[in-house]
């Protein structure tokens, strides 16, 4: 048995948003010189209101989405998704999976409830027992890569494609192809 597990936004969702994560982290780290790993965390109504509307923009599936549908029929194969939104946006997230038909591709559908995404995802992996983890966010990788048995595969975007990953990979679909390879 596989156990792959993937990450949501940006991974099986293309994600505009994550364009914006790029001048953001250089001025928490620049201008605020915060250089610890750690997510905002979105506390009262208005900020939600705000989240789930910057969220609403990630609507496009990824390329890789009908590879994920045929790999998940595969009965060797348990496809998990783990996303660090919060659980106020369940009903979006559900949404969305039914649109695309996806919501009988996963054996699990793991929703964060207010854990910082890296640790969360950390711990849902080796709950799990995961062999593979998807992961488009390169600060979680690195945060991930040196402490979990699975193997981590890296999304990268034009931004940051400069940036030195082993396993990383354009999109969900090649990440696929490839462990669909080992
Ligand atoms: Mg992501």
């Amino acid at each position: 048995m596989t156990r792959i597990g993937l990450d949501f936004d940006g991974v099986v969702v293309y994600d505009p948003v994550r364009i914006i994560r790029a001048p953001v982290k250089w001025f928490k780290k620049n201008v605020l010189k915060k250089n610890k790993l750690s997510f905002f965390v979105p506390k009262n109504s208005w900020q939600r209101w705000v989240w789930k509307t910057i969220f609403s923009s990630s609507i496009w599936p990824a390329k890789g989405i009908d590879l994920l549908r045929q790999t998940s029929r595969n009965k060797n194969v348990e496809m998990h998704l783990i996303t660090g939104r919060f659980d106020f946006m369940d009903a979006h997230l559900e949404n969305w999976l039914t649109k695309y038909k996806l919501n009988g591709s996963f054996k699990s559908v793991n929703i964060n409830r207010q854990e910082q995404p890296h640790l969360f995802k950390e711990r849902m992996i080796n709950e799990l027992k995961l062999d593979y983890f998807v992961e488009d966010n390169l600060d979680v990788v690195l945060y991930l890569a040196p402490r979990v048995k699975a193997k981590i595969l890296w999304i990268y975007n034009i931004l940051d494609a400069n940036k030195n990953y082993g396993d990383r990979f354009p999109y969900l679909e090649k990440a696929l192809v490839w462990i669909s390879g080992q």
